[in-house]
């Protein structure tokens, strides 16, 4: 079978590869999305020899283009006309039962063919002027892909326990193309899941994000879940699962309920780190379930314990610490405020609070606490969501008067020392917070002026008079 190349670095590709006396072949995740029809950012070019000589020689006849070379692994990257062209020489790897560290010699594409880690991955096409364009399938990978499944191209056991990455990219690759996992190679991860213990944080998360943002991120989780992965490197989200049952009255299932949040906010966000404020938040709820008489199952509390749990679980899986962590702290603590209020009637001042609170996040807020809603009893939710969009509403309408969204005291601690000359002190903050009470009640309006005529009377009510 002959598959057309577009892009114009084939050709010249070819040329070269001639012109050297060697052989090239286009292979991995290029050839795959071709015959998917999704694009690529990469094009990997496996070459019997150098793939570094082949990388410069290419890079000097393009107009002598950067290329970045990688001389422990024997490869060299430049980048062409929006593609990032990556070069490895031909390799033939064994591994010894006593060591993860597989011998590399230089082999042939069949060898090279042998190393990847699932059929569909391991299709190439030629760029070798007697056969140019040829796809070169030795595991079946083009009817895998048309099957749309994931399966190894040798032994499912021996792939994963070399190199156990290879168990999330299985998932990952399921759940991004929505393919399913052949029935051995499944088998193979659940026995090998164990080796997972080997592959670091970063590694194991790059995948993990990978299946956050999937389209449907809750296929790639059950696959982590029913494999025994997920314990293992996530068990604030297995500790998640089942359900209790007293006297009748039972609470839902944490773990199904994520993951209906999850899938439902991905239909409307494709943000990472939204999507990980959904994932974790109810992480808090498993540490604060309790069963009150009369009440029946409580989690009073579960949004501050999520939050400070986020940041355990961001620091173990080397999640970033930064700003981004934050923000999910920040949304899993609020994700109840906006159906606590959507509850009662909307008023101006708790609508005020919440865009307080919540900042520029608002809108991301709104959308975790509307995928939140998965109530079975369709009245319920129609009346939420009806509420919904009251709320929105007035937080529009709210932040076209007040601008509450970026609150600046409008009225600086400065201003206050020097209009009652008072020394540093406690009264300060509470004149400046008191201000800020009033603004957010509706007592007064978010400007300079009614702050300052409001400032004059809390000093008064405290005892404190302006200064002469
Ligand atoms: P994506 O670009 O979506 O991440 P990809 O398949 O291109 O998908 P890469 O990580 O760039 O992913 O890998 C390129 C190719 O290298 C793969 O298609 C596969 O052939 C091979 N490969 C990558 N990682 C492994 C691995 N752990 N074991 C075996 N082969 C691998």
């Amino acid at each position: 079978m002959k598959l057309p190349l577009e892009h114009p670095i084939f050709e010249i590709l070819a040329a070269i590869a001639a012109d050297q006396n060697t052989e090239a072949y286009v292979i991995g995740g290029y050839v795959r999305d071709l015959l998917l029809g999704r694009s690529s950012k990469d094009i990997d070019i496996v070459v019997h020899g150098s793939g570094i000589g082949l990388a410069e020689e290419t890079a000097r006849q393009l107009g002598n283009l950067h290329v970045s070379v990688f001389k422990n692994f024997g490869t060299a990257m430049f980048r062409y006309k929006g593609m990032e062209i990556e070069f490895v020489g031909a390799r033939k790897e064994s591994y010894r039962a006593n060591s993860r560290k597989p011998i590399v010699e230089e082999g042939t594409i069949d060898d090279d063919q042998k190393r990847r880690d699932f059929t569909i991955n391991a299709l190439a096409i030629s760029l070798n002027r007697h056969d140019y364009g040829t796809l070169i399938d030795p595991f079946g990978g083009l009817v895998h892909l048309e099957q749309r499944i994931i399966k190894t191209p040798l032994e499912p056991g021996i792939t994963f326990s070399d190199d156990p990455l290879r168990m999330m990219r299985a998932i990952r690759f399921a759940s991004q193309l929505n393919f399913t996992i052949e029935e051995n190679t499944l088998k193979g991860i659940r026995e090998q899941r164990h080796r997972i213990s080997i592959v670091s944080g970063e590694r194991i998360m790059d995948e993990f994000n990978k299946i956050m943002l999937s389209p449907e991120p809750s296929r790639g989780i059950r696959l982590l879940d029913e494999t025994g992965l997920l314990e293992l490197f996530f068990p604030e989200l297995t500790d998640l699962k089942g359900v209790e049952n007293i006297n009748g009255i039972k609470h839902k299932d944490n773990f199904y309920h994520t993951l209906t949040v999850l899938d439902t906010l991905s239909l409307y966000s494709q943000e990472l780190w939204l999507r990980w404020a959904a994932l974790l938040h109810d992480i808090g709820k498993p540490a604060t379930k309790k069963y009150i008489k009369g009440q029946g199952w409580t989690f009073y509390g579960h949004n501050h314990v999520g939050e400070r749990m986020v940041a355990k679980i961001f620091n173990r899986l080397r999640l970033p610490q930064n700003e981004k962590m934050k923000y999910v702290q920040k949304l899993v603590n609020l994700h109840m405020r906006p159906i606590v209020l959507a509850e009662e009637t909307v008023t101006d001042s708790a609508v005020r609070r919440l865009l307080f609170d919540a900042g520029n996040d608002i809108d991301d807020l709104m959308t975790l606490a509307e995928a939140d809603i998965t109530s079975k009893n369709e009245e319920k939710v129609k009346r939420f969501l009806e509420n919904f969009r009251i709320v929105r509403q007035k937080l529009r309408e709210v932040e076209e008067k007040d601008s509450i969204r970026n609150f600046q005291p409008p009225i600086s601690g400065e201003e206050i020392i020097a209009t009652f000359s008072l020394p540093p002190c406690k009264a300060i903050g509470d004149i400046k917070n008191a201000i800020k009470e009033a603004i957010l009640d509706g007592i007064i309006g978010n400007n300079y002026e009614e702050a300052r005529t409001y400032m004059f009377k809390v000093a008064e009510e405290m005892g404190i008079p302006p200064s002469e």
